[in-house]
């Protein structure tokens, strides 16, 4: 078993650390580039991506062949964290959720002529996107089966879109949408997936939903359809196969949630440790007190298995498993940790940890949604227990 990595990687995620150091945390540093929701402001963001282009640092998943690095899941684990060092690194890079998971999954799937309309100006950073799928209650949440948007047929070359969606990231800026909805009542293969641009009669954004944490750009809206034409061209996939489409969208992009969260993760404990080495008190400097040691001991070791869990994940996605309960293990204890480690570094920097001087209270506020998005942390270990269940004590064999 080897666990280091190939130069050319090594190379690659030195060259990601510089530009992360060098570029985006002076950035990052002023208040002045933040927009009215605590993200990058767009006129910096271009500047940034432009300088990012230029160093070929630019949309690291995607292949080569259409202006990306194509690297495998284990090379972009190595990126995406390096990344995230900055809040603004991922989509400085075009790594950010949501258009990471979108880009993905139209690679994946999509017919090349999809390919060059609906993912190329996503991969080029001239368009934004979104994925339409959480509806409110009663309508699809954990449950995708509990669907309620329709896609009707309208004569043999058209659908009808009626429903309404919510929480879907990036809406108000996105032009390119991928819709899941309804076309049967089926109990198998009643889900399909649709691509629409922004500017098509029949929806609108009713409003963008405030949250407590800092937004994504677009924000997080609920949008109403009612009456979308989408052309029959624009279905992804077969009629039937939306869910097989949102496993094949989701299985990567749990995973590089998890690994831009182990980024954000290393930079919170890096934010308390200057302060803990050098904060005198009863008689020493913090770091020398054990039970702040042990702080430290916990939230070095809770990133490490989450990096872990992460690689090894990974590693098998590149095998062409979809590793589900290794994806599952991942999001949850990743999404936990997040939110441990900020805290614990929030208290080790004492008042000024409860301050916007710092990072941590940004962070503190976007961690929450890690154990929702993209599948509740239940709903995972939900799916581990089902492995569990089926598998016994083989739960645990290696590769
Ligand atoms: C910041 C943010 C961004 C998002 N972006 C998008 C987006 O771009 N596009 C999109 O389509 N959706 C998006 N979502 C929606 C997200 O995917 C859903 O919130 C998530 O799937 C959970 O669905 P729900 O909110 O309906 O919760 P519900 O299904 O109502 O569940 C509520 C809670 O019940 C518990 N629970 C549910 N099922 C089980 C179970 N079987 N066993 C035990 N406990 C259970 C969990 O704790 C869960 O959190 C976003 C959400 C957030 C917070």
């Amino acid at each position: 078993m080897d666990f280091s990595l190939p130069k050319e990687l090594e190379e690659l995620r030195r060259k990601v650390a510089g530009f992360v150091a060098g570029e985006i945390m002076p950035i990052e540093a002023d208040q002045r580039n933040f927009d009215d929701h605590e993200n990058i402001a767009e006129v910096p963001l271009e500047t940034l991506r432009e300088k990012a282009k230029a160093a070929g640092l630019w949309a690291p998943q995607m292949p080569a062949g259409r202006g990306g690095l194509g690297l495998d899941t284990v090379g972009m684990a190595t990126f995406y964290e390096e990344a995230a060092r900055s809040r603004f690194g991922p989509v400085v890079f075009n790594c950010a959720a949501p258009d990471d998971g979108n880009m993905i999954l139209l690679d994946r799937v999509a017919r090349e002529d999809q390919k060059d309309r609906w993912l190329q100006p996503i991969i080029d950073g001239d368009v934004r996107s979104s994925i339409v799928m959480t509806e409110p209650a009663p309508g699809a949440g954990s449950d995708p089966t509990m669907m309620l948007t329709r896609a009707e047929r309208k004569g043999n070359d058209k659908w009808v879109i009626s429903g309404r969606k919510w929480f879907i990231t990036g809406a108000q800026g996105a032009q390119h949408f991928i819709l899941l909805a309804r076309t049967s009542d089926n109990k198998r293969g009643a889900l399909t997936t649709f691509l629409f641009h922004k500017d098509q009669p029949g929806w609108h954004i009713e409003r963008r939903i405030p949250i407590m944490g800092p937004e994504e750009h677009g924000g997080h809206c609920e949008v109403v359809f009612d009456g979308l034409e989408i052309e029959d061209e624009n279905r992804l996939m077969d009629v039937g196969e939306g869910m097989k489409s949102v496993q094949i969208r989701l299985g990567t992009a749990r995973l590089t949630h998890c690994m831009r969260w182990l980024g954000m993760s290393k930079r919170a404990v890096e934010e308390c440790l200057g302060y803990v080495k050098n904060r005198q008190n009863f008689g020493s400097v913090l770091a020398d007190h054990e039970g702040v040691q042990w702080m430290l001991a916990d939230a070095a070791m809770d990133i490490e298995i989450g990096r872990l869990l992460t690689m090894r994940a990974a590693a098998k996605l590149d095998t062409g498993d979809q590793a589900r309960k290794e994806v599952s293990m991942a999001k949850i204890w990743v999404s936990e940790i997040l939110h441990k480690t900020i805290s614990t570094s929030i208290q080790l920097n004492g008042a000024r940890g409860y301050s916007k001087d710092l990072p941590l209270e940004w962070m503190y506020r976007y961690a929450p949604q890690a154990k929702l998005v993209d599948g509740a942390s239940e709903v995972h270990k939900m799916v581990i227990a089902r492995h569990l269940l089926g598998e016994g004590t083989g739960f645990w064999s290696w590769d």
